[in-house]
């Protein structure tokens, strides 16, 4: 069935005459459309968005507050036909799903409770001096589309708990359940607080040089974050940028292989790989090297590979066609390469729906594309290592920065390795939780800035200094 869905400006639902559509990568069938903005909408979101900051900025924090709780209400109250629509536009999970709607109804009630306290920088007989933060105004929001919701929410809320007001564009591949999504918290804040726009890629570069915008929070690819930042330079806007990884997982010795077998499995192929922060590189001690490794390749066999609306299903499709086209052409180059395949390798290119198969690769060496890059597919290399520092130097030789995690039967060994990766997040004997109230952003190449708890509240406001004399003029 396909519907074709609105934007949310000024506080309206409005279309436009151009539409783009949206596909089902399961079945590739179109199942909505979307306006397809350009200049003309994008200034008309901006001037509401504007014309609605004094006002919100002023209006009290836990007005506010209230706001962001009734946009979590919305999204709980509605998660049944939410988790739906998402799988038939993403590819995950049913239940995949359900957890990116019900996380994202999470963290925006987490999130409502947070607040930038005034701090004092002096406060003597001579002069009070302290530090508020102030909101920097308009925001521009881009979200790319592997957690089409999550990515939205956690650029809605911040903005609009700090006092900004916002101009969000979802990814063109997936819409659609933001713009339900906009439907359903409309009258939760004031028209032109959250604008949400539609439009193919063209319309990102329109957002970062819009002069009326003041920040971009982004979240996307290492390559579109340096032109953002290029874009965003011409006059000055803050940005906060949140870009790709390449994530190592090391484990030691020690770790239980009955253990870990099944939970190194889905920190690398949870959202069938498409996950900024999934293990990309897995660095497993050699003592322990064949037997893991049979264990997760032996788990893989058991886990099916499907629509994602199916019961049953583990991983879904590649989200789109230029994803799944790269993915493939990386596992045909290790292929070319005579890497040897634990499992998966063999992709169907006339099947219907974007479908890789669960890829595993022996020890391929360090060089081979499938592990030099970020392969976001599921497919998974696994490498052998000697000693720690070895895995250590391996994981850290990587542009990117973005998170990391460590498997062992000693926590405090674990915590030893895990503070000398170069990235924003290690996990010890676990994967892929991120507190909303922790700041989550990458070292070197994997971004700018971060998002969650206060760190990530604080970029959406600048730090103001007032300074009192004692004695009055
Ligand atoms: P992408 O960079 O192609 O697109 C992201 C968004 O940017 C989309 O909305 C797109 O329309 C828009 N865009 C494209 N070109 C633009 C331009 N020149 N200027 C402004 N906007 C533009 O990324 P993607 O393919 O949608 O997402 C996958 C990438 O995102 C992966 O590299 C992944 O690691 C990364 N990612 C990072 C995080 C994180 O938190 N660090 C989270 C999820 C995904």
């Amino acid at each position: 069935m396909t519907r074709s869905y609105a934007n949310l400006i000024d506080g309206e639902m409005v279309t436009t005459a151009n539409t783009l559509d949206v596909v089902n990568p399961a079945t590739e069938e179109v199942i909505g459309q979307v306006p397809a903005c350009g200049k003309a909408e994008l200034d008309r979101a901006v001037a509401a968005a504007r014309r609605a900051f004094p006002v919100w900025r002023k209006t009290p924090v836990e007005n506010r507050r209230a706001a962001i709780m009734a946009i979590s209400a919305a999204i709980k109250d509605n998660a049944d036909e939410l988790f739906r629509l998402l799988t038939a536009e993403q590819g995950k999970p049913h239940h995949q799903a359900k957890g990116e709607i019900l996380g994202a109804a999470g963290l925006a009630a987490a999130q409502a409770g947070l607040s930038l306290e005034e701090t004092i920088n002096q406060d003597d007989a001579t002069r009070l001096s302290r530090t508020r933060r102030v909101p920097v105004g308009v925001v521009g929001g881009i979200v790319p589309w592997n957690f089409p919701v999550m990515m939205a929410v956690q650029k809605i809320v911040p903005a609009i708990l700090s006092g900004c007001t916002i101009v969000l564009k979802p990814s063109p591949f997936t819409p659609l359940t933001t713009l339900r999504l906009a439907e359903l918290i409309k009258d939760a804040v004031p028209a032109g607080v959250v604008n949400i726009i539609t439009g193919a890629d063209e319309l990102g570069p329109l957002i970062t040089e819009h002069p009326d915008i003041d920040k971009i929070t982004f979240t996307g690819s290492t390559a579109t974050g340096k032109k953002i930042m290029e874009g965003a330079s011409k006059d000055l806007k803050r940005i906060t940028l949140e870009l790709g990884g390449n994530d190592a997982s090391i484990v030691l010795p020690d770790a239980d292989v009955s253990k870990v077998a099944e939970q190194l499995f889905w920190s690398s192929f949870t959202n069938a790989g498409q996950i900024c922060v999934a293990a990309k590189r897995i660095y497993i001690h050699e003592d322990i090297y064949d037997e893991l490794s049979q264990a997760i390749a032996d788990y893989a066999k058991t886990v099916k590979v499907g629509d994602g609306a199916e019961q049953g299903t583990g991983v879904g499709p590649i989200q789109n066609k230029k994803q799944f086209d790269r993915v493939c052409e990386l596992i045909q180059d290790a292929k070319d390469k005579g890497y040897k395949f634990l499992t998966g390798g063999d992709v169907d290119p006339s099947g219907t729906g974007y479908y890789v198969p669960i890829t595993i690769l022996d020890n391929p060496p360090e060089d081979a594309r499938i592990v030099a890059e970020e392969q976001f597919g599921p497919v998974m290399p696994l490498m052998k290592f000697s000693t720690v520092e070895e895995a250590i130097e391996r994981a850290n030789a990587s542009e990117y920065g973005l998170a990391g995690a460590v498997w062992t039967g000693d926590p405090d060994k674990g915590v030893e390795v895990a503070e000398q990766l170069e990235t924003g997040t290690v996990w010890v004997n676990e994967f892929l939780h991120i507190s909303p109230l922790a700041p989550f952003g990458g070292h070197k190449q994997s971004g700018f800035g971060a998002e969650y708890g206060i760190e990530g509240l604080k970029e959406f406001t600048y730090p103001q200094v007032i300074t009192v004399k004692r004695e009055p003029a």
